[in-house]
């Protein structure tokens, strides 16, 4: 049943005031051939841990929370409805001899939005383990995407370009095939090698990425946040060059011949804005990336400091930083 005026402030990371104008809970996958979705929703809402809420969020809010968890084959492959918590499936499948997803343990939010950023860290990303994305296409019915039909890439997918198009309502991972641990990126050796793990297991190396991300993020139910704030910038060779020249320590990833990955920690960080704001809403002092709510911030102060970052990081490297949260209601101008 459709709600007026319902409160979303536990149900967004950043624990921002909102109010949602008309709000659906979505339960059951019945709910789906009703009136309600013969055309988009103004916010498809998962656990709301990718999103800046401004204070009132015009038209219907639908709710995603069908939930549960479909070993299909006994071998490594799953169907997972979208409201299910990743973190507990990421666990589900660990538990049940199914490794593969153990750097993805930890990250907040539904099954259902992992697709549309293809969420990652330390060196995985959801898409490789997805087989199929099932969903309600407004105005259409249910459709089926294949992994190449939605597009994926770094924190991208088509499902980010056409927001007012599906409701993702269940999605396959296969996860039979073994595959060799990514143990290079970021603290995982070092977090190994602290622990006397010379041949860590998959349970070893979900331990140390829970280990680092606990240490370095903050728990959102007590300093609310977003994770990273911005996208990692790609820019062009010959704009890299010019700045290592001037920045020889900055990290970098290539990409290819031409573009080039800038940490925007980092350039945060550098920009000297690590753990500076105001007494509602700042850089997180352990993880300049990484915006928090000090009490009482608005979507509104979240938006003009985060505003604020971005010129002040222009001003001093030239390079501009896209936020990877989305704005709900969208700014002027922008679709979604
Ligand atoms: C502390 C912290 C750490 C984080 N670390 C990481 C990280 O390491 N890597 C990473 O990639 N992300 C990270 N994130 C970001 C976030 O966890 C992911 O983007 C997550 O997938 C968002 O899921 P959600 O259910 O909360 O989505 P929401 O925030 O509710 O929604 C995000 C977007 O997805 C859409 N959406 C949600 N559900 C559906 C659906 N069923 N169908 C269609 N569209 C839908 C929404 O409309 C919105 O556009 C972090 C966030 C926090 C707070």
């Amino acid at each position: 049943m459709i709600r007026e005026h319902v409160r979303l402030d536990r149900f967004n990371t950043f624990g921002l005031p909102a109010v949602a104008e008309r709000y659906l809970p979505l339960r059951h996958p019945e709910q789906l051939s009703g009136s309600a979705f013969e055309r988009a929703p103004d916010l498809v809402l998962g656990g709301g841990s990718n999103l800046l809420l401004m204070e009132e969020i015009p038209g219907l809010t639908v709710h995603v929370l069908l939930s549960g968890i479909e070993w299909t084959d006994g071998r490594g492959r799953f169907r997972v409805a979208a409201g299910t918590d990743w973190n507990q499936f990421v666990r589900y499948t660990l538990e049940a001899g199914f490794p593969g997803m153990e750097n993805l343990i930890l990250i907040p939010g539904t099954v259902g939005a992992s697709p549309v950023q293809n969420i990652g860290a330390y060196g995985a990303e959801v898409s490789e383990f997805i087989t199929a994305v099932h969903a309600w296409e407004y105005g259409r019915g249910p459709v089926t995407l294949s992994p190449a039909d939605c597009n994926f890439g770094y924190r991208d997918s088509r499902f980010k370009h056409e927001p007012g198009r599906y409701l993702i309502t269940s999605v396959e991972f296969d996860l039979s095939e073994r595959r060799p641990l990514k143990l290079a990126y970021g603290a995982i050796g070092s977090e190994l090698e602290r622990r006397g793990i010379s041949d860590p297991t998959p349970a070893d190396v979900a331990n140390a990425v829970t280990h680092i991300r606990r240490s370095k993020l903050p728990d959102w139910f007590f300093l609310g946040n977003s994770g990273s704030f911005f996208k990692n910038p790609v820019v062009d060779r010959a704009d890299y060059e010019r700045l290592a020249a001037d920045h020889p320590d900055m990290p970098s990833y290539p990409i290819d011949d031409e573009s080039v990955k800038l940490p925007a920690g980092w350039l945060i960080d550098r920009a000297g804005l690590r753990g500076t704001g105001t007494e509602r809403v700042g850089s997180y002092d352990k993880q300049a990336l990484v915006l928090v709510n000090r009490g009482q911030a608005r979507g509104t102060d979240v938006l003009a400091f985060s505003e604020d970052v971005r010129q002040i990081v222009h001003r001093k490297f030239g390079v501009c930083l896209e936020p990877e949260v989305r704005q709900v209601p969208a700014p002027t101008g922008q679709v979604g």
